[in-house]
């Protein structure tokens, strides 16, 4: 049986760098020859993290969200619809719109009424992407959308999986199962892999699909990794969860202002959106309120040209082939955090 690894397993080796200023570097990355965003970030499809104003900022600052398809078609249209008017006045690049869709039920005319509405990519959203309803899904969207739409799907753990929902039309692939901070499908079902062995896996691949590395990712430095793994983008809920841009009121426990975060396959989501739950593989939780995600993603975007500029790297294509992971211990990682704070 072999070893899989995830982001606390590795470090990158820093190598000679002649880049001189930040400046040099180019985080950007494309979803398709027309879609390209200066920062390769991703709001994930979650009702506690990605509606119009999560959209929004995501895309003032190059990066983009996908609308979560928890609520009726108009709802959700209205909110891809929302983003374009608040957008389009600011001029520069046209922002790239996404929003999700299930397999079953309505979601065909739920597609297209956010396609009409300006959303430019549908995902495909669902928790075990390596399925025939989700090679039913790519195929009729392939045929009832514009072949401009850009069809993202998943999520996947192997290699097989990504190659197969390449060949069945999805142009990026959400890779990952079970690492997600609110996700207990490995302790429910057994079943996943550690988040950055798949990216390392699906980099293998001979296709030109998009590989997303979603769930797990905590700070700048796990997105670096994904990216020299072999990732064309990141996908954060936990991240962006619990500011003033996430859905969801604010409360208090105790004296500390919080938000709700939750998983889309916990109980409590499952109850909401459906009246009744079928297996519970996330969970729901109180996370301590951040203030608004524009210095959260002003953070990580300075984190991520930081990581690229220790490779010497002046894209993701030069970061992926100049990368030299290298395995770590237990120690190794201790002495990586800020350990003064655990000291007696
Ligand atoms: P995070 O960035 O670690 O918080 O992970 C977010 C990712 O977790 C999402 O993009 C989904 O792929 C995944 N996810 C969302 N809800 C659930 C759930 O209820 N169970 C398992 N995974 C989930």
């Amino acid at each position: 049986m072999r070893e899989a690894l995830t982001y606390d397993d590795v470090l990158l080796a820093p190598q000679y760098s002649d880049i001189k200023s930040r400046q040099e570097i180019d985080i950007g990355s494309s979803l398709d020859d027309d879609l390209l965003l200066e920062v390769p970030l991703l709001g994930a499809p979650m009702d506690t993290v990605t509606e119009s104003e999560m959209a929004f900022v995501l895309a003032r600052h190059g990066a983009m969200g996908i609308i979560h398809r928890y609520n009726d078609i108009d709802e959700q249209a209205g909110m891809v619809r929302e983003i374009h008017h608040a957008l389009m006045p600011m001029g520069g690049t046209p922002p790239v719109i996404a929003a999700a869709v299930g397999v079953t039920g309505e979601y065909v005319e739920r597609a297209i009424a956010l396609c009409e509405n300006g959303a430019m990519v549908i995902c495909i959203d669902v928790a075990h992407g390596h399925h025939v309803l989700v090679r039913e899904a790519l195929y009729k969207l392939k045929t009832e959308l514009d072949d401009k739409v850009h069809l993202m799907a998943g999520n996947v753990a192997t290699l097989e999986a990504f190659n197969d929902l390449s060949d069945w039309g999805a142009d990026s692939v959400r890779c990952n199962i079970g690492g997600g901070s609110i996700c207990s499908t490995r302790i429910q079902t057994g079943h996943g892999l550690p988040g950055l062995q798949t990216v390392l896996d699906c980099a293998q691949s001979d296709r030109d699909t998009k590989i997303i590395a979603d769930g797990g990712i905590r700070s700048s430095g796990d997105m670096v990794k994904a990216f020299a793994a072999g990732a064309d983008f990141v996908m954060v809920g936990s991240l962006l969860a619990g500011t003033a841009e996430s859905p969801g009121t604010l409360s208090t426990d105790g004296d500390v202002p919080v938000k709700r975060y939750r998983g889309m396959a916990s109980k409590e989501a499952q109850i909401k959106w459906h009246g009744h739950y079928n297996s519970n593989e996330g969970i729901s939780t109180h996370i301590p309120y951040k203030g608004s995600v524009q210095p959260i993603l002003d953070d990580l975007i300075k984190g991520i040209r930081s990581g690229l500029s220790y490779s010497g790297a002046r894209n993701l294509t030069e970061l992926c082939a100049k990368a030299r992971f290298e395995r770590q211990t237990g120690a190794g990682q201790v002495e990586g955090t800020a350990h003064i704070l655990g000291r007696p």
